[in-house]
Formats: structure tokens, sequence, C-alpha cells
């Protein structure tokens, strides 16, 4: 059956459209990773590199999930941020996570180098405060980071965020300069084709319908099986009731963006002059930035159910015309949605089930960066080096209150509560 991806503008300008087979018969492999995002992916090109035989099972497509759909914004850190990390955890914990906070984005730059992927890929990534105090958290953050070793930074004054950032919105930023921007899609399907060359098989249209647990792992679709030494459950926001001990503890939220029609220089010129990504500073975040072929790409909000492609431009419209009032007569040409996977601590959950499932999963909201980690990590672990991947699965995983039923209207009350706090800067 031909699986199709969602109306992106990604799909739509995808470098690579050939569908890979589905699963049929039986098969053996070292490692199997259930899902072909970033964090799949990036499991399987370390696996790969390390002499592993790896085989992906996609249920849709490469890049069907979050990952080739996303705003494209390499952000760094974690959702939550390094002095909450301390707080919470101890000095040790805080140190050992501030020492992989910037590594996400090294990877991708260095897959993207030596595979030679074909995505977009530009330096610089703004946040953007859209009142004095988010600015002064903006300075907090500066030295925080800089505490832990990343040297990148520069606030902008309000002068200096006009000059990156043509919106009266802002009254001053911090830009990452090792932050930056990408096509998600192209680089999904680029680390796909490294796989393959360095001799993984990933399959498509192969939802793994149930796992056999044991010695070895044998993973089940609709017309084959997989028995690996190992296992990598990489389904995030996509996964539904798989292993329901992952699904408990997170929350899968629905995010949307619009693209619009491609822009005039000058008028590129006039957004974004440096050609920067953007994310505000609000709980509930516009994040925006500029193709390749020159389109504003602009997500924000987190609304359940909206998948129409017209109501998805009738949400995210009036954001981008409040940042952008001057884009009032531009056609929008894609709208969609996506989902990420929200946990109770908005901290990623990686660990194991038994002795030979590794799990990553629920970066609430910022996992480009994160996800590229988490695949490093467990491709260390499973060779042996579980020091750096033991960091994160000694993190706390809690159960969402409430039951699947009651989730949804529990985090979009929370959201609903976080917007007023954005509204009135309380
Ligand atoms: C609209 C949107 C915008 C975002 N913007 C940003 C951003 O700008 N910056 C940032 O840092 N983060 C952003 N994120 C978050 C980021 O995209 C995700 O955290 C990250 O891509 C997660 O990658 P993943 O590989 O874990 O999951 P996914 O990319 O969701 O991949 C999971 C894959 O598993 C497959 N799968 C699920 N179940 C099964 C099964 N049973 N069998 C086989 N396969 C299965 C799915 O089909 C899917 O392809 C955004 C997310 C969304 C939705």
């Amino acid at each position: 059956m031909t699986k199709h991806h969602t109306t992106s503008y990604y799909a739509a300008s995808a470098n690579d459209t050939r569908q890979r087979p589905a699963l049929e018969g039986h098969e053996t492999a070292d490692v199997c990773v259930i899902g072909a995002g970033f964090t799949g992916l990036s499991s399987a090109l370390h696996l790969a590199e390390k002499g592993y035989r790896v085989r992906v099972l996609e249920a849709s497509r490469i890049g069907f999930g979050a990952s080739g759909r996303n705003g494209g914004q390499i952000v760094h850190s974690y959702s939550r941020d390094l002095d909450f990390i301390e707080q919470h955890y101890g000095m040790d914990t805080a140190n050992a996570m501030g020492q992989m906070a910037f590594e996400g984005g090294r990877i991708i730059r260095d897959f993207v180098q030596r595979h030679d992927i074909r995505c977009d890929l530009k330096d610089g990534g703004i946040f953007a405060a859209c009142t004095g105090k988010q600015l002064q958290a903006l300075e907090s953050k500066k030295s925080l980071w800089e505490r832990h070793g990343h040297d990148r930074l520069e606030l902008l004054d309000a002068g200096g965020i006009r000059a990156r950032v043509g919106s009266q919105r802002y009254v001053g930023g911090l830009i990452d300069h090792s932050g930056g921007h990408f096509h998600p899609l192209n680089l999904v399907l680029g680390e796909a084709a490294a796989l393959e060359s360095l001799g993984g098989v990933i399959y498509e249209d192969s939802a793994v319908e149930r796992v056999q647990e044991g010695d070895k792992v044998r993973l089940f679709t609709a017309r084959g099986s997989v028995t690996a030494d190992f296992v990598v459950v990489a389904g995030n926001a996509y996964l539904g009731g798989l292993i329901p001990q992952l699904a408990q503890k997170s929350m899968p939220c629905g995010t949307q963006v619009i693209t619009t029609e491609p822009l005039s220089p000058e008028m590129q010129r006039a957004l974004l002059p440096q050609d920067n990504c953007v994310e505000d500073c609000n709980y509930l975040l516009d994040y925006f930035r500029l193709s390749g072929d020159g389109r504003l790409i602009y997500g924000g909000g987190v609304t359940y159910g909206a998948r129409d492609p017209g109501r998805v431009e009738a949400l995210i419209r009036p954001n981008m015309l409040k940042t952008f009032p001057q884009l009032r007569d531009v056609k929008v040409d894609f709208a969609w949605t996506g989902n990420f996977l929200l946990t109770l601590m908005r901290l990623p959950q990686f660990g194991r089930i038994g002795r030979n499932i590794y799990y990553a999963q629920g970066y609430s909201g910022h996992g480009i960066a994160s996800s590229h980690l988490a695949g490093r990590l467990i491709g260390d672990a499973i060779g042996g080096q579980a020091e750096r991947f033991d960091v994160f699965a000694g993190l706390p995983q809690y159960t969402f209150p409430g039951g699947r039923l009651f989730r949804v209207p529990l985090t979009a009350m929370g959201a609903w509560f976080y917007s007023l706090r954005d509204r009135f800067g309380v």
C-alpha cells in the first residue's frame, strides 16, 4: 500500500520520494529500531557506524512523524533548562547534562557534512523577548549556558533584534550562533540514505504490532517479524499503545505550522535580513524562519484535533500577521499539524525495558537536537558504554495524572493557564 506524508511544504519539496518495501517474512538483526524519525535513525546510524547489523521498521514513511514536519530549528539544551535540573536533581546531574546540552547540534552538522545531506542548513537561532521580563530571563539563560561551557551566545538589544527580525513585537533577544535551521524531512531522508549506504535496511509501511520480550526480542508486523539482540523504541508521539508503560508517562500534543508562497527577495530581507530562525519566549511559543526557497514557515500554538489544513491556517495566520503585518496579502500554500510528546517534568525519558529494549522519548517540544543526542547515547549504551545514557535514565519518570481519557483536558487547561500568563506577563 502506498503511504503518504502529511500535507506539508517539506513533503512537497522532498529530495527523495522512493518508497521502501514493507517487511515480508522473518529476518534476524543485531539491532531492530521501531520508528524512522531522528531518534530511530540517529540510533541506527551510530550503531551501523560501529558495525552492528541494523533493521528499521517504520509504520508509515521515513520522517512521517514529528521529524519530517517540524519547525526545523536547532534549539540547544532541554525543554526544562539546566537551572531546573540543578534545583531538582542536584549539581552533578546538571553538570553531566550540561556537558551534553550542546552536542545534538554538532551531531546534526557532522551528519550533514559527512554524508553530504542537502537540507538547506543555515546558522543562527534567535530567542526573541516580547517583554522586559523575558529579556531578563534571556540574560540569565546566557550566563547559565556559559557556566556550562557554551560560548556562542550574544544578547540583542531592541536595535540588535530589529536588525535581524523585521517585527515590532520584540524588545530584545539572544542569538545562539551555533543554533540554526534546516529542511527536516530532507535531513531525515538523508540520514536514511546514509544508513542504507552502511548496510542498514529500512522497511516502510511496517508497523510493529507486537513485541515479544526475551533473551532475544521478536517484533511482529502484519506480514513479517524480526528477531534481534537489541531493540530501540523510537515511536515517540506516534507510538500509540504498543508499549503501555511508555504511553502512561507521556502525552501526545498537536501543534500547527503554515508556509507562505515564495516571498520576493526584498520581502525576505525585510522580515529576516540575516536568515536566522526565531522562537519567542512565550510558553505557547511562535516560531518562524525562511525556507531554502524564500517562503516564511510559521508555527505556533498547541491545539487538539486541528488536522484540516483550512482550520490550521485559520488558527496560525493571525499569529503570523501579529508578528509580520506586512504579510497581509501573502498567500499560504501549505498548512499541517504534527504531534510532539510531552512529559510531566518536560524532560526527555530514556531507559530500558528488561535488559535489551532501549527507549528515548518525550522531548516535550524541543527534540531536534536531543533526539540526535539520544541516538548517540543509545548507540554507546548498546556498545557497552552506558554512563552518559544512564545520566538521563536516572531521572525520575512520572505517570500522567488522570489516566488516558483525562490527560488531554488536563493539559489543555495547563496550556490555557500559561497562555494567560503570557498575555499578562506574570
Ligand atoms: C509541528 C512541530 C514542530 C516542531 N518544531 C521543533 C523545532 O523547531 N525544534 C525542535 O527542537 N523540536 C521541534 N519539534 C519536536 C521534534 O520534531 C521532535 O521532538 C522530534 O522530531 C522527535 O523525533 P522522534 O524520532 O523521537 O519521533 P518522530 O519523528 O515522531 O518519529 C516516530 C516514528 O515512529 C513511527 N512509529 C510509531 N509507532 C510505530 C510502530 N508501532 N511501528 C513502527 N513505527 C512506528 C512513526 O510513524 C514515526 O515515523 C516539533 C514538533 C512538531 C510536531
